[in-house]
């Protein structure tokens, strides 16, 4: 299997290839050269395998020959072992025809462990074969930086320096990132918001010659190989609820559009899928797009569900690719126009095609509380603030006749002060981080400021290598 830039301007590479760049040197995202095709024997021979043994099968059409089978499967049977939940990702039915995936029962209680606990073993796989190394740097809102840490801490091969925006992460998320002592995790608290620390990120990835000796990679949702680890979970729904003899539908409370995407790919890849539901909190940048086609930048409100809180969704950029048949040329016209003017010039007949399967829906905070309050007294079942997002988008926008699965990603307890202002309810952390509360943190602050991250970093690689 072979990966092109959606730009267009990149190198070629495999799997292993644009697990190590992540975002392409042209600034594009890497895609599939061309998307797998599975037949209805195909999906059907897939059902009732274990998680990880689905997993091993699926992305064994992207990883290509680059990993033996054999160390595929190992690979992905220990990155679910760890999880708390047997079915790893099990359904839950909340109504007749609404259904939850929870996709947060490993180690940091995000659905990031999904695809990151896998991350950190291709990576340590492909290091070791290469005898190299590389220094990971990723911004997060919340969940990407601690599900990062949990699956690269402690690693030979791998430096890790994670940057979140200052204050506006929650309590548990901080400490999830800043209680992992190990010597190879840098923690950076900077002065601004996510999007400020996702742009230094891809201002270091655009610093060829420091991206060059300090061997950057980047895990965040940029990263081909998180989008390949996300298919597998809702081919699992799928399979569970009828698929392929039946249609399912997905709704998705989104952020930098990686978790959608995959469910895309999923579609693309033959799964029959009849909707996705885009669920947004005020942040609406998504749900504007879809209604009216008005991608345009507005500044990031804080939220309930942190981890939705942007004002850009980066890959967004291989719909549009797609959307546009392909054109790299095109893709990167309406990408430059965007950086410039702050609204992206999507051409009306993409934007058609996109809406004939996307679903927008937006909610805002009390909304959110009085979802999380009417799920609780209806089926005793307590959502998280993101969660709740995906569920009350699927409620909005029902598919007649299709059940629809909302992804529930992040465990209650994460935000136990929502939970608890729209039920009373406190909901404990599991017995495995109860003592989060306690631990020591270790963390530095940094201002908005290319120079000082990269400072950072540099003391990062140089302590480990001394
Ligand atoms: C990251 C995250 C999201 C958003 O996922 P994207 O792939 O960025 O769209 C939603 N909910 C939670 C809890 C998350 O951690």
């Amino acid at each position: 299997m072979r990966y092109v830039s959606t730009r267009g301007q990149a190198p070629v590479r495999d799997f292993s290839g644009v697990l190590l760049a992540g975002l392409a040197e042209d600034g594009g995202l890497y895609v599939p050269e061309s998307w797998p095709s599975l037949t209805h024997a195909d999906w059907r021979a897939l059902r009732g395998l274990p998680y990880a043994e689905l997993a091993a099968r699926l992305m064994n059409a992207f990883v290509g020959t680059c990993i033996p089978f054999a160390t595929l499967q190992r690979l992905c049977h220990e990155a679910y072992a760890g999880f708390g939940h047997p079915a790893v990702v099990p359904l839950v039915q909340l109504d007749h025809d609404l259904f939850v995936c929870e996709l947060f029962h490993g180690p940091t209680l995000a659905f990031k462990d999904m695809a990151m606990q896998l991350l950190g073993r291709l990576f340590d796989h492909v290091l070791t074969e290469r005898e190299s190394r590389v220094t990971i740097v990723g911004a997060t809102s919340g969940d990407t930086g601690s599900a990062a840490i949990e699956a690269c801490a402690g690693r030979d091969r791998i430096d890790i320096v994670i940057l979140h925006p200052d204050g506006r992460t929650s309590e548990v998320q901080r400490r999830q990132m800043t209680t992992v002592l190990a010597p190879n995790v840098t923690n950076v608290a900077v002065d601004g918001s996510f999007d400020d620390c996702q742009d230094l990120v891809k201002a270091m990835f655009a610093d060829a010659p420091f991206r060059r000796e300090y061997l950057l990679a980047a895990v965040n949702s940029i990263n081909w190989a998180r989008i390949a680890a996300q298919i597998p979970y809702y081919v699992a729904a799928a399979l569970a609820l009828g698929a392929p003899d039946r249609e399912v539908a997905f709704a998705v409370p989104t952020g930098n559009f990686g978790n959608v995407l995959a469910a895309w790919a999923a579609r693309r890849m033959g799964l029959p899928v009849a909707r996705l539901v885009v669920g947004s909190n005020r942040n609406d940048i998504l749900a504007r797009f879809l209604a009216a086609n008005d991608m345009s930048i507005r500044g990031v409100e804080p939220s309930l569900s942190p981890s939705m809180d942007i004002q850009v969704s980066s890959n967004f950029e291989r719909l549009l690719f797609e959307m546009l048949d392909r054109d790299a040329a095109a893709t990167a016209g309406v990408m430059a126009a965007f950086r410039t003017g702050g609204r992206m010039p999507v051409p009306e007949h993409a934007w058609r095609r996109a809406t004939n399967l996307f679903k927008g829906f937006s909610l805002d905070d009390a909304g959110t509380l009085a979802e999380i309050r009417r799920l609780h007294a209806a089926c005793g079942y307590l959502a998280d603030p993101h969660s709740a997002v995906g569920i009350a988008a699927a409620r909005a926008q029902p598919t007649p006749g299709v059940p629809t699965v909302a992804m529930a990603t992040a465990h209650p307890a994460k935000f136990p002060d929502a939970i608890e202002r729209a039920t009373s309810i406190r909901p404990p952390l599991p017995s495995r981080l109860a003592d989060l509360y306690e631990r020591v943190e270790k963390y530095q602050r940094a201002p908005n400021n290319l120079a000082a991250i990269e400072a950072v970093v540099r003391a990062t690689v140089l302590r480990n290598a001394a």
